[in-house]
């Protein structure tokens, strides 16, 4: 069990609400538009998306 940094984000353009990896390294995507949420800005990702908050999940391995 690990504790690993999400993100509970908002996409901007059609609401639809996904988690994503706090220390993505790859681009993220809204999985319903295809909207550009997240992207590498070397190290931590920026998040283009509004009203995204940190959450701390236990991720089961
Ligand atoms: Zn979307």
């Amino acid at each position: 069990m690990e504790r690993s940094k999400f993100l509970k984000v908002t996409c901007p353009r059609c609401k639809h609400v996904q988690i994503v990896f706090g220390k993505s390294t790859s681009q993220v995507k809204c999985t319903e538009c295809n909207y550009l949420l997240a992207k590498p800005t070397g190290g931590k990702p920026k998040i283009r998306a509004s009203g995204s908050v940190f959450v701390n999940m236990a991720v089961p391995l």
